[in-house]
């Protein structure tokens, strides 16, 4: 069984390199943003404050949550409601990284990560925490980062934006992300760092498909 584990900050190119290294592998591809995103999305639904710990766990523990790659793209299917957009939203966005600092919901959605890694057989999984936590014993660790002014610049080219309010965001996420107690954002020990600020997001494929 292979697991392939990315980490790095908000908008360094973490999904395209994923999906690219899995269609190449011919295993699946598991978006675990994806994933507390969704969470997000149905504590947002249900009007619940994003700070209440244990109306968010509920929430999380309850969810019936559906993710799979379609043409290149996570559709993700909450309680039967289609959330693929609503997901990638700024509501969702600004909140997600509270989210994702409860520790019952990282509890509960890692456990999903793992069920979903043994019933594929491996895989290329996507996150904050993949190599630190989910799966220190992954057989490929990759820590794929950017300035933040370049994947700021990324993400406007790919939906629009003003590239100063979103670098603000990303520098925003990532502190959240990277000071929070349980599993921060950092480099897990055996990653790889790929720093992608200088090249194209397809140089990045071509050098870690070589890596491999
Ligand atoms: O990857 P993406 O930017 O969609 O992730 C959204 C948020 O989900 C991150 O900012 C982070 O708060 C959280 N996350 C996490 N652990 C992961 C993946 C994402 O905490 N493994």
């Amino acid at each position: 069984m292979t697991v392939i584990a990315i980490d790095g900050p908000a908008g360094a190119g973490k999904s395209t390199v994923g999906r690219a290294v899995a269609a190449r592998l011919g295993v699946g591809y598991l978006d675990t943003g994806a994933m507390y995103r969704a969470v997000t999305f149905g504590v947002l639904r249900r009007a619940i404050d994003p700070y209440d710990i244990a109306a968010v766990e509920q929430v999380a523990m309850s969810m019936d949550l559906d993710i799979r790659d379609v043409d290149g793209a996570s559709v993700v299917i909450v309680d039967g409601e289609d959330a693929t957009g609503d997901i990638r939203g700024r509501e969702v966005t600004e909140s997600v990284s509270a989210v994702a600092a409860n520790s019952a919901v990282r509890a509960e959605l890692v456990e999903r990560q793992r069920s979903w890694i043994r019933s594929e057989g491996g895989g290329v999984v996507e996150g904050r925490d993949i190599g630190s936590v989910v799966f220190p014993d992954a057989d490929l660790k990759l820590f794929v980062t950017a300035s933040a002014r370049v994947r700021a610049e990324r993400r406007v080219a790919e939906i629009g934006g003003d590239v100063d309010d979103v670098e603000a965001s990303i520098i925003e996420r990532d502190r959240k992300d990277s000071s929070r107690a349980d599993s921060p954002l950092v480099e897990a020990s055996g990653a790889t760092v790929v720093d992608t600020t200088g090249l194209s997001i397809e140089a990045v494929v071509d050098l870690v498909l070589d890596m491999l």
